[in-house]
């Protein structure tokens, strides 16, 4: 009963679902300036500017040359040809709508107020303009607004595809990192959002398999026999066993009777069998999401309190600093193995 749906995709467009034009060619669009747009604030409606960026939504920014020359290699071009070094009050008609070139503009221009980050629904069209035009600072401005935590939290999956597509390794790790909130990792695959028709199959691919990656990692971590380990020490005398304060806090008491036996996993540990039970819940919670804070949350080392009560010795001697110093201890382990796992970035072509 399960089909698979067909769609006979056509090749990537910008105009794909998101008001992003074809490309323009700002040299074919100079033109005498018309007044019959729709008013803008300061500082873009100065009359004694010498240039209008004219938007897709029909608001004329009045601009001066100097700044988008110095801003763009693109509008520095624009203005080298002679025709354009001798127009005044002209106007370049852009294919972006108002709000992007507002951003844009504020960004560029040393008064006035500076922008605040852009919304999540800018940045495809702003990374597009960067691009277009060759503003360097742009891109980093959104590169940066997309790895704010709480942008990936809910964002995650289109700040990849975007990145992937405009060349943004670093955010295109954090990303990754981050889309296991939104996608966890034995969850569905996400609903198709617009901006992964703009990205290439073998990004969405690397994205899998470093999800893949990292779910082994920090399990193997977890199921490791190593996990809790000793290491012998020289005293001067004698080679001895020395365990880890993080181990030896949480060890049996010499009085753990029948209702609290050892540890299956961890045999030499001295540990308790609601470690075991402990370390499997937080392999299930590893898979969904593989990252150290998972397995030190209160509802991930309550259970341990409550089953280290039972035993009457384990509830004198075992006290709640202890089992998060634990928690802590181990969340470091499975964070450091995930952190060995690279995701592999790639600039894909056409
Ligand atoms: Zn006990």
């Amino acid at each position: 009963m399960v089909t698979l749906e067909f769609i006979l995709d056509g090749p990537y467009t910008s105009a794909c679902l998101h008001p992003i034009p074809h490309t323009i060619s700002p040299y074919s669009h100079m033109m005498e300036s018309c007044s019959d747009s729709t008013p803008v604030s300061p500082p873009f409606n100065d009359p004694d500017a010498d240039l209008i960026i004219r938007t897709s939504d029909g608001v004329d920014f009045r601009v001066y040359k100097l700044i988008m020359k110095q801003a763009s290699p693109v509008f520095r071009e624009m203005f080298t040809f002679p025709r354009g070094s001798q127009l005044n009050n002209s106007v370049v008609e852009v294919a972006e709508r108002s709000r992007v070139w507002d951003y844009i503009l504020r960004m560029l221009y040393p008064v006035g107020r500076a922008p605040s980050a852009p919304d999540p629904a800018d940045y495809w069209p702003l990374l597009e303009a960067a691009k277009k035009y060759d503003m360097a600072g742009v891109r980093e401005a959104v590169k940066h607004a997309m790895m704010v935590p709480a942008v990936l939290k809910t964002d995650a999956l289109m700040t990849y595809a975007l990145a992937c597509v405009y060349g943004l390794p670093d955010a295109a790790r954090a990303a990754a990192k981050a889309s296991f909130q939104p996608w966890p990792g034995d969850g569905r695959p996400p609903l198709c959002i617009p901006e992964m028709q703009c990205m290439a199959v073998m990004a969405y691919h690397r994205l899998s398999r470093y999800r893949w990656a990292c779910v082994e990692a920090a399990t193997a971590c977890a199921e490791s026999s190593d996990l809790f380990r000793s290491e012998t020490r020289w005293n001067g005398k004698s080679n001895v066993i020395h365990w880890p304060e993080w181990i030896t806090a949480l060890q049996k008491s010499t009085k753990c009777g029948a209702r609290c036996p050892p540890s299956r996993a961890h045999k030499d540990s001295g540990l308790r069998a609601y470690i075991d039970d402990y370390i499997d819940r937080s392999i299930k919670s590893l898979r969904v999401e593989p990252s150290g804070q998972v397995v030190a949350t209160t509802d991930a080392i309550g259970p341990i309190l409550k089953a280290a009560n039972v035993c009457f010795d384990c509830s004198q001697k075992i006290g709640s600093d202890a089992i998060v110093r634990f928690a802590n201890v181990y969340a470091q382990r499975i964070d450091a193995a995930v952190a060995m796992v690279t995701l592999e970035f790639r600039l894909d072509g056409p």
